[in-house]
């Protein structure tokens, strides 16, 4: 794999792009701030209008504009670095500044949303003030709610790129810690199991109205994404709460009448993407408990479209994220049979139509890199992505890589962040380049991951042991 390296280097272009880099994502971020307001108190438990409504809608803007800097600053750090750039340095460096900059800019975001939805007419709303308040409440760790599920994307691109190494065994074993205390044990106020995507939950401060008890549930993405980055990291699973997501209180909890899941127990959507999660959920831990698969089965045939695509659930828009959902789900499950020949065909062909040098997610849309995950995957389940333009493939993919920044975005000349990082990486080791691991299509992890989970399965079946089944 071979990148061009521009022969002459001008520290001038150096902090004229740091400088303007700064002052852009500076108006971008104050630009956006009333918009990221407004999706933020809707979002809130306590409700749109409790949270503030349409009123002081630039409270909290000052972390924003103290965050924008630095962040674009971090970016830089490859050519202050002067290592040469191939394409394992270039996303290798932006995995890592990715990391550092939501390690600095996390505790920002956390006051952010702090003041945010801090009630209506509310006088402690100085950034001073709410530091202060978390501190008080949470220590430091209460600064870097919401951190892991960026670390996530992180971790498993490093693992890709067979870098875990870089990782310190105590780095690893926080990381391991961390996604454990978000792990939902069920009791007479938790109802459902598994693991809640950040400690967000734990910091609201109305314990008389709002008892955090009553919104601590797994989500099925976070279940799925917490347990696939321990398996990574070489975490054994026995802290895992089996019972509590396999036997009815979290995976099963949430499937519908029609076959479908929805994330969590209450107030979420119901589609596709859920399906895939519970799948890889229940394949991760080798244990379907009293999921129903024939139902879930017949509501991934039925989303099958007129053009051979997956929609995201009846009656929609074939997708290529969803076709993949869709396809994985069957495999995990066992169930590709469920196919019929003239399904499988169309699926391969809807597939392939994909491809416009690299691959888009549904006809008429732009070329993105992370499609070359979505779609590559896809097409490897059903046995035909042999049949697509490698070489097409792979230059788009690479010509999403910023060789100044690290990464790949989605399209070439935009910034690049973690999550087409790593699917640009998945893409590459599709193309079986030197350097990455091979990647599981189905569970989207590498196969040495897999591999080890599967010696874990080994390991209980041997001893009898059953992990943590209170
Ligand atoms: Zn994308």
């Amino acid at each position: 794999m071979e990148v061009e390296v521009k022969a002459t280097f001008n520290p001038n272009i150096y902090w004229t792009s740091l400088i303007s880099g700064g002052v852009a994502g500076l108006f971008v971020d104050i630009a956006l701030f009333p918009i990221d307001t407004i999706k933020t108190r809707l979002q809130s438990e306590r409700g749109f209008k409790r949270s503030g409504g349409f009123t002081g809608i630039y409270k909290g803007i000052g972390p924003v504009a103290a965050g924008s800097s630095p962040t674009a600053a971090l970016f830089f750090w490859e050519p202050v670095t002067g290592l040469s750039s191939t394409p394992f340095s270039v996303a290798l460096c932006g995995a890592i500044s990715g990391g550092i900059a939501a390690g600095i800019t996390t505790p920002l975001d956390v006051i952010k949303t702090r003041i945010m939805l801090a009630d209506a007419g509310s006088k402690n709303t100085s950034v001073r003030n709410v530091a202060k308040s978390i501190y008080r409440e949470k220590g430091v760790k209460g600064f870097f709610a919401g951190f892991v599920p960026r670390v996530l994307w992180i971790t498993i691109g490093i693992d890709v790129l067979d870098s875990l190494d870089l990782l310190s065994d105590t780095a690893k074993q926080n990381i391991i810690d961390w996604i454990y205390s978000l792990q939902v044990i069920p009791n007479s106020d938790v109802h459902c199991g598994g693991f809640q995507g950040a400690t967000t939950l734990n910091l609201l401060d109305c314990p008389e109205k709002y008892s955090t008890d009553d919104y601590k549930w797994g989500h099925l993405a976070m279940t799925y994404t917490c347990i696939a980055t321990l398996i990574i990291l070489g975490d054994d699973l026995s802290r895992l709460n089996r019972k509590s997501i396999i036997e009815g209180r979290s995976v099963a909890a949430v499937q519908r009448p029609n076959g479908s899941f929805s994330a969590s127990i209450e107030g979420n959507e119901y589609d596709m993407r859920f399906v895939y999660c519970a799948c890889c959920i229940c394949h991760m831990l080798n244990d379907w408990g009293c999921v129903n698969k024939s139902t879930m089965g017949a509501y991934i045939i039925n989303s099958i479209r007129y053009d051979g695509g997956v929609s995201q659930h009846f009656e929609m828009e074939s997708h290529g994220g969803t076709t993949f959902c869709a396809l994985a789900a069957l495999q995990l499950s066992d169930q590709l049979e469920l196919l019929s020949s003239t399904q499988r065909e169309k699926i391969k062909r809807w597939l392939l139509f994909r491809q416009d040098g690299g691959f888009q997610g549904r006809p008429n849309k732009p070329i993105d890199s992370c499609y070359s995950f979505w779609i590559g995957a896809a097409l490897k389940i059903v046995g035909a992505f042999e049949l697509s333009n490698f070489k097409e493939n792979k230059d788009y993919i690479l010509s999403c890589q910023d060789s100044v920044v690290g990464g790949f975005s989605k399209w070439p000349g935009i910034s690049s962040d973690p999550f087409h990082t790593y699917f640009g990486l998945c893409g590459l080791s599709f193309l079986r380049e030197p350097g990455l691991l091979e990647v599981m299509p189905s569970l989207n992890i590498s196969m040495r991951a897999y591999e080890r989970l599967q010696q874990l399965w080994n390991s209980q079946s041997n001893n009898d042991v059953q992990l943590n089944i209170d």
